[in-house]
């Protein structure tokens, strides 16, 4: 039988870890968890190249090791900058060859939308830890193969709400759970930016899950749900175009409400033909609000006593990807998971439908 260890001895292996981690001593004696977990990009498009690969150079928990792209003209830039070897870049008819390179940890889902639960299941099938980018899917049986498929293969799947990780909007979210200000008792939210769009592009067309719904409308939508920390129970909306030459099948804006338990109403907003970006929540002894709210940095807020909620300064995709490496290392769910994807992806189908029928109330 073996003698288990006395707590002199355990605290003598343990601080020569912790000695191992400070001097620097090979990997050999450093735990696992320490060391910073392999991300694939796939898609390397306007957010991969502007948001997540400077997030990348400065995470601590995860580092860019590979690609996975159909645009090999992408490659040298990348690989110049991030130095991965050409075993790590693969196309989107290998990608599931990465099931073989231990080099890679995570896949990072940066497609349009109607490509997120396809290539989501074909990383976790691959055994990689999944993160996915917002809408997580096109519709609710897409969320749920892609929940089922991480279940399966026992690995975690991480949505990118960004501003759930973002700080002042965590401290919002406090309030909220709180009642810092009291109940809850209504919410504004409204996501827009002035956008053009050439002809063809993915965010115009219906089967690519464009539209300002999808796009910015799950800003909003999120937001009324962390705002109050409660479930929808019904939506109306109505989804509109004017610019019809630019979006023949999609929606350009959107305005909806979400009933919430209790008689609260949630407003949300959403648009590619102006910018909005601020979130006002009432309570019973005050009011609060972030305007910003979902800007890549600057977002800040003031309450009716008068607390600043200065700007923080990190960089909110680099915290974004840390905070979800750190709970694979850690071996526990992410902050953001499926679940969370879906229940906004059924809200954006109930206002979907609610429009259809001319603003009627749907129950989610
Ligand atoms: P882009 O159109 O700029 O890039 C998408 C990339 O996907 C392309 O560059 C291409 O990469 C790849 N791709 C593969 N198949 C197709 C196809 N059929 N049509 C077009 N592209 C294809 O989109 P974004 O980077 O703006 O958005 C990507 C995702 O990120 C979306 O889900 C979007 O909602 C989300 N997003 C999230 C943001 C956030 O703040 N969380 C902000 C912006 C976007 P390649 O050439 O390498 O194959």
């Amino acid at each position: 039988m073996k003698t288990p260890i006395t707590r002199k001895q355990f605290l003598k292996i343990s601080s020569g870890f912790a000695a191992a981690a400070t001097f620097g001593f090979p990997n050999l004696i450093l735990p696992r968890r320490k060391e910073k977990l392999g991300v694939a990009l796939v898609g390397l498009g306007n957010y991969s190249h502007g948001q997540l690969r400077p997030g990348l150079r400065i995470t601590e928990h995860c580092e860019l090791r590979g690609i996975v792209t159909g645009s090999p003209e992408k490659i040298p830039e990348w690989q110049g900058e991030f130095g991965f070897p050409d075993k790590n870049i693969y196309d989107y008819g290998n990608m599931h060859q990465i099931a073989d390179n231990n080099d890679i940890d995570v896949v990072y889902i940066v497609l349009p939308n109607h490509l997120h639960a396809e290539y989501s299941i074909i990383g976790a099938d691959a055994g990689k830890h999944v993160m996915c980018e917002k809408p997580m899917a096109m519709d609710e049986a897409e969320c749920r193969a892609m929940i089922e498929a991480a279940e399966k293969n026992r690995v975690n799947l991480s949505i990118g709400y960004r501003m759930q990780h973002e700080p002042n909007t965590q401290t919002i979210i406090r309030y909220g759970r709180e009642q810092t200000y009291g109940r809850v008792t209504g919410i504004e939210a409204a996501g827009a930016f002035n956008g053009n769009f050439p002809e063809g592009d993915w965010r115009t067309i219906a089967a690519y899950g464009g539209g300002s719904l999808y796009d910015m409308g799950v800003y909003p939508i999120n937001a009324i749900r962390y705002s109050s920390g409660l479930e929808p129970i019904a939506v109306t909306g109505v989804l509109s175009t004017e610019r019809t030459e630019m979006f023949p099948d999609v929606d350009e804006s959107a305005i909806f409400e979400l009933e919430l338990p209790g008689g609260i109403i949630g407003k949300g907003e959403c648009s590619f033909a102006r910018n909005m970006n601020h979130l006002d929540v009432s309570c019973t002894d005050g009011w609060y609000r972030l305007s910003p709210f979902l800007s890549y940095s600057g977002v800040q807020g003031e309450t009716s006593d008068g607390t600043q909620l200065p700007p923080n300064p990190n960089h909110q995709q680099a915290r974004q990807m840390d905070n979800d490496a750190l709970a694979i290392k850690e071996g526990r769910p992410p902050l953001v998971p499926g679940a969370e994807g879906l229940r906004d992806v059924r809200i954006v189908q109930a206002i979907m439908e609610s429009s259809r029928r001319g603003g009627e109330r749907v129950e989610v």
